[in-house]
């Protein structure tokens, strides 16, 4: 999946550009720069690509879902739903805004349940924010009507699933607000970077405002004029949109790769009796980042996941004991571990989840192995790696 895999000559000349002029913030310095705006050129392709009226780019994947958060006014108290296989960016980012992340349970999509989101509404909630995990979506049919019917914000948390579709429109772009990573792992990278998307211009113009310290960015000399709210530095730099710029334009080819060696993997592993495949939901196009499918049991998961890491076949994911993707290893979140006092409020506000009963995610993810789709793979590497997971899985089941 990662755009860090195919880097060369098209990123190199984008670079160049901002060096020679020297100017690598993405404001102001009009008469030093040359004319490159390499962010403001980012968002106005970004923008064309997804399909949404705007975009916004910050410093990262974590700081798009704070300031989509923010930009649309949640702050201390309020509820967001997010699921519990997810990155840790999720909590963080609502944490950051002393809300509350109420924690809901993943169905055979590996995302959002809706079944399980509408139970956990309660009157302070305010935003359902499903996260389509390596590559897929979450049933955002279902889960926009569950939030028209209680008056919800919709936040897609597309970090891994940029160059996806659902129902012919770009992830990301379906939401009241949608967000996507451009860290180093991820489909396409800046080095570091993320973007807010929305079709909403009070919410944009907030999230402009906010991710440069509250400036109100009329006329020239940006927050001369006033500072109509709080806000933070949640910046990028003109180096990194810049890097950007020549990925976006590589989006399709990559999908298109990743594509190609998925179907052939896929094609290999559905022979074997007791794989499942992920569900995809009606209407979705996934961006093919990872082959997901289920075993079975947790027992023989796990058999699988050191049966193939043994044979050599690299970037197969066991997520259900990974630190950083599932409720079961976030320990500094059960246990409320923070550097400065958590407020009052929050302390008092989050759910015990040592306590909670997420089974029906276990029933999941216990049994999920994610593998990684590369660019790189030659023709030679991809048949060798579907031979060599068909006979370890058949090994096992
Ligand atoms: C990577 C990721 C993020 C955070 O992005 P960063 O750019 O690394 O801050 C958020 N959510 C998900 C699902 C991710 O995979």
């Amino acid at each position: 999946m990662p755009g860090f895999e195919l880097f060369g000559d098209k990123e190199r000349a984008q670079v160049q550009d901002v060096l020679d002029s020297g100017v690598l913030m993405r404001y102001g310095f009009e008469g030093m720069r040359n004319d490159h705006w390499k962010a403001k050129e980012l968002e106005v392709a970004l923008a064309k690509k997804m399909r949404s009226s705007h975009v916004h780019l910050v410093s990262s994947g974590t700081a798009a879902l704070t300031v989509a958060l923010a930009s649309a006014g949640i702050g201390a108290g309020d509820e967001v739903i997010m699921p519990t296989f997810t990155f840790v960016a999720s909590f963080e980012s609502i944490l950051a805004l002393g809300a509350i992340p109420i924690l809901v349970d993943v169905d055979d999509t590996l995302t959002l349940d809706p079944k399980a989101v509408e139970k956990a509404i309660t009157p302070k909630t305010k935003v359902v924010m499903p996260v389509h995990m390596c590559g897929s979506m979450a049933n955002l049919d279902a889960l926009q009507t569950i939030c028209d019917q209680h008056g919800l914000l919709l936040l897609e948390d597309a970090c891994q699933a940029i160059g996806a579709t659902y129902h012919g429109k770009p992830l990301g772009s379906i939401g009241n607000l949608g967000c996507f990573s451009f860290d180093y792992v991820k489909t396409i990278t800046c080095g570091e970077g993320g973007a807010i998307l929305t079709n909403n211009e009070t919410y944009y113009q907030n999230a402009h405002k906010y991710s440069d310290h509250g400036h109100d960015h009329i006329g020239n000399d940006r927050g001369a004029e006033a500072h109509p709210f709080l806000g933070y530095n949640y910046r990028i730099s003109e180096l990194n949109a810049a890097v950007g710029l020549a990925q976006l334009s590589r989006l399709d080819e990559f999908i298109d790769i990743q594509k190609k060696n998925y179907i052939l993997l896929r094609e290999a592993l559905s022979k074997i009796d007791g794989v499942q495949f992920r569900t995809v939901p009606e209407g979705g196009e996934e961006n093919y980042s990872f082959l997901s499918f289920f075993l079975p049991t947790e027992a023989l998961a796990l058999q699988a996941q050191k049966a193939l890491g043994d044979a050599g076949v690299d970037g197969c994911f066991y997520w259900y004991n990974n630190n950083w993707h599932y409720y079961r290893k976030w320990e500094h979140l059960t246990h409320k571990k923070s550097l400065g006092k958590l407020p009052k409020d929050v302390l008092e506000a989050l759910p015990d989840y040592e306590k909670a009963d997420f089974s029906s995610s276990d029933h999941w993810v216990g049994r999920n192995i994610s593998c990684l789709i590369k660019l790189g793979w030659t023709a030679d590497d991809v048949k060798q790696r579907a031979q060599t997971m068909s006979d370890e899985l058949q090994k096992i089941l």
